[in-house]
């Protein structure tokens, strides 16, 4: 038991070895998931120049301040400017210039009133209601000025940063880029989803679920083909995949005892992976190293049964996504809630158990099927339910930290 590594010492251990992607310089549309490298700053206002927020008529205030639908004033059109025009027009008094939303505003007008309020004239146009100082015109620099901070570093781009960059005129930014990773499944008995199966062999289901769950850590994500349990075969697919990624992960193959235990027997040759028991269920055994020569590429060796590999994967894995982008790891439980029933767990190991919590309640029921090959509890858990490791049971109503599933 006292062989054990902790799960807090495992995964420090793990963040302190593991160095950020240099940043580079993305073009902007492979940009998502990205994470900034150093602060955007506006260099232009946002908006660029005063334009027009609606479709109507720029005007001089005065000119239209006696409207009303009993004395509707009617004024000639000069110009018409669409949305795109990059003609510099200067307003007269006692004249209007018919404007698109987006279009430049003509020099000495104060307010666009909006086509709405008028009969929508293009010789003459027929106005029933004022427009005060300033109605309907979007300023220069309303939205961000030149200096002010657009998007921090350490930002993650998603659809709304991308798009300020974009209206900010970045056709590539400087970031780190989604890490790749490449997820190996091991195992003689594993058949691929779709295909018929015999009685002693089953479906993979690792790659694809640790695949999704990199994709979901903001990954490129490759999945390999199932590699079978052959030392040889093994490094030859681990070396030829950490050439071209950022992060490896495996699964299988990497149990207590067996000599079967392709993975672990391939990546001893090389030495730089360590195996270690970790003190907790499930996910006892793991392995962890960098390959190659710098920039050294990290490999996760995780254990085959899928619901020990998802629980690595999100205490271990999931996390080093986040330091290779530069990112800050967060606590393993970012939550809590009350037991619903009583759990058991084994001495001196922290347990990950199945859970559905009910946020309405604050209460997490833990799901019957805890073992680690139970795949069908964790499609219906939202939750792990984590016990810390002195506790071997804890009643109902305890307050519990919670984990969340991808
Ligand atoms: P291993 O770590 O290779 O000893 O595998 C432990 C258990 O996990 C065995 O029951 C394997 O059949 C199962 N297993 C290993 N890899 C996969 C996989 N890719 N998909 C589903 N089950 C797996
Ligand atoms: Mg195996």
């Amino acid at each position: 038991m006292t062989s054990l590594q902790t799960v807090d010492s495992y995964r420090e251990e793990i963040f302190a070895s593991l160095t950020p992607l240099a940043p580079q310089e993305i073009p902007l549309a492979e940009a998502d998931g990205a994470v900034l490298a150093s602060d955007v700053i506006a260099a232009w206002p946002l908006p660029g120049f005063d334009n027009s927020a609606m479709d109507g008529y720029a005007v001089i205030a005065a000119d239209v301040a006696s409207a009303s639908t009993e004395h509707p004033v009617t004024l000639p059109v000069e110009a018409e400017a669409p949305a795109g025009d990059t003609t510099s027009r200067t307003l007269s008094p006692g004249r209007v210039i018919k404007i698109m939303t987006g279009a430049l505003l003509p020099a000495g007008a104060e307010a666009v009133v909006p086509v709405e309020w008028t009969d929508g004239g293009s010789e003459r146009v027929t106005i029933t209601r004022p427009a005060g100082q300033g109605h309907a015109i979007r300023r220069a620099g309303d939205d961000a000025r030149p200096g002010d901070l657009l998007l921090a570093a350490g930002t993650r781009l998603g659809p709304a940063q991308i798009g300020v960059l974009a209206a900010a005129g970045h056709g590539a930014i400087v970031a780190r880029r989604r890490p790749r990773v490449t997820v190996i499944s091991t195992g003689n008995e594993l058949a691929e989803p779709g295909t018929p199966l015999v009685p002693g062999l089953i479906w993979n289901s690792n790659s694809y679920m640790l695949a999704s769950a990199a994709r979901q850590a903001g990954c490129d994500v490759t999945r390999h083909t199932v590699v079978r349990d052959d030392p040889a075969a093994v490094l030859a697919a681990i070396e030829l995949a950490a050439a071209t990624v950022d992060l490896l992960v495996t699964s299988g193959g990497v149990s207590m005892g067996g000599e079967h235990d392709a993975v672990k027997a391939a990546l001893s040759i090389l030495g730089s992976v360590g195996f270690r028991k970790i003190a907790m269920q499930p996910g006892m055994p793991q392995g962890f190293g960098l390959l190659g020569s710098p920039p050294r590429t990290p490999i996760f060796t995780l254990p085959g049964n899928p619901v020990s590999a998802m629980v690595s994967f999100r205490i271990f894995v999931e996390p080093a996504v986040r330091v290779l982008q530069g990112l800050q790891v967060p606590p393993v439980s970012t939550g809590s809630g009350l037991l619903t029933d009583p759990v058991r767990s084994p001495a001196g190991r922290r347990s990950f158990l199945r859970g559905i919590y009910d946020r309405q309640a604050a209460t997490v029921a833990p799901l019957t099927g805890q073992n680690s090959h139970q795949i069908a509890s964790l499609a219906r858990a939202n939750v792990l339910i984590m016990v810390p490791e002195p506790d071997t049971e804890l009643p109902a109503g305890t307050e519990v930290d919670l984990v969340d599933l991808p």
